[in-house]
């Protein structure tokens, strides 16, 4: 039996935060769903195997248990003892074993240790303008900070949690496992070696209540998608006095109806007339800090690009600013007058007249071409 890796099976990094991996679950969850593939049985597969990889990503505890020991660290057929719900009791024992062999490693958490808080990542849209200028920006996040009511300890107010009884506190007990003596996360609190008879009201009893923060971030001028903020200390809270996780602000600029930017170059499509690219003219053409005269020159062909120097990007981590390359694109007339398809059609006839290859020389060639490789064909 081989088990795709979950992380690729939703098409996300090992290091995803919860959001992305909600998100990449919803796409993929959508494109393989019954209701939109009906009798696909490969589609019904990847569903599955979809839904297996979430289960098992959104849950912190057998994420852990998945990223430490892979899938045989969530497998149920692997666990003996009901479903999921023993990941986290059989990481502890795959721990311990390798743990007494190998010296160290692995292992649970300790009870009261201290441990850092995970780092959260943020995903930040920005339109161009905000990218290439900088800006500042408010954002809200969700968080686990450490309750008020009973300072994290989950007790109701003025009571205490109680050493736990079954583990006399080390929140491990010793249990007999085939040849094994290994320690297993305490039963009673699950490895926190206290028992909280009263839960404190607010958190229930977890010590840790959700709250949404609000940050004003600033963004510098010139950064662009898959760019990281950080913001130290605005993850998650620790636990048991641990520091706080960090923030990642992860920008990502969000397409412009005008521009198209790649790195610090920027992009722009212009239609032009025939007459103008024929004749030359001078055109209005956008930047991002307004319109600017852009001189055609006579005879441009379709495709031709012209640079605009320092039109661009100044990039964040600095270097010369991009240029503003406007892709020029000749238009076809249409819903031409009677009148005015009188016109080309004389101007059609002086061009006959000087046998086209003045005029066109680029559609001349091409004949004389494709007139030699039928000619080579034949003869
Ligand atoms: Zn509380
Ligand atoms: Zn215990």
């Amino acid at each position: 039996m081989s088990k795709r890796d979950y992380y690729e099976v939703l098409d996300v990094e090992r290091g995803a935060s919860d959001k992305e991996i909600k998100r990449a679950y919803r796409r993929m969850a959508m494109k393989y769903h019954p209701d939109r593939n009906p009798d696909d049985k490969a589609a019904e597969e990847q569903f599955k195997e979809v839904n297996e990889a979430f289960e098992i990503l959104s849950d912190p505890q057998k994420r852990s248990a998945y990223d430490q020991y892979g899938h045989a660290g969530v497998d149920p057929n692997m666990g003996g003892h009901g479903g999921f719900g023993g990941a986290g009791n059989f990481g502890d024992i795959f721990g311990d074993v390798f743990g007494d062999i190998f010296g160290g490693g692995g292992g649970g958490a300790r009870a009261n240790a201290a441990q850092r808080g995970s780092d959260l990542r943020y995903s930040l849209d920005l339109s161009l303008e905000e990218a290439v200028r900088g800006t500042n920006k408010e954002i809200r996040i969700p968080t686990l900070v450490e309750c008020k009511s009973c300072l994290g300890s989950g007790a109701k107010k003025g009571t205490k949690p109680s050493t736990c009884g079954t583990c006399a506190g080390h929140g491990q007990v010793r249990m007999q496992q085939g040849f094994f003596s290994v320690q297993q996360t305490c039963p009673d609190c699950r490895g926190k070696g206290k028992i909280v008879k009263d839960p404190c009201r607010d958190c229930h009893g977890e010590g840790l209540v959700k709250e949404y923060k609000t940050l004003a971030v600033k963004i510098p001028a010139g950064v662009d998608t898959g760019d990281r903020i950080r913001l130290a200390g605005e993850g998650e809270a620790g636990m048991n006095g641990g520091p706080a996780g960090d923030l990642y602000v992860q920008v990502e600029v969000s397409e412009h109806p005008i521009f198209q930017r790649d790195g610090k170059h920027l992009y722009c499509d212009v239609p032009i007339s025939f007459v103008d690219a024929a004749l030359g003219g001078e055109l209005e053409v956008p930047t991002l800090d307004g319109r600017v005269k852009l001189k055609i020159p006579a005879e441009t062909q379709t495709g031709k690009l012209f640079r605009l120097r320092g039109k661009g990007v100044t990039p964040v981590r600095g270097g010369s600013t991009g240029d503003l390359m406007c892709r020029v694109t000749v238009e076809t007339p249409v819903n031409l007058t009677k009148r005015q398809k009188e016109l080309l059609e004389e101007l059609q006839e002086t061009f006959e007249s000087e046998g086209h290859s003045k005029q066109s020389p680029k559609k001349a060639s091409f004949f004389d071409g494709v007139k030699k490789f039928f000619d080579d064909m034949t003869g």
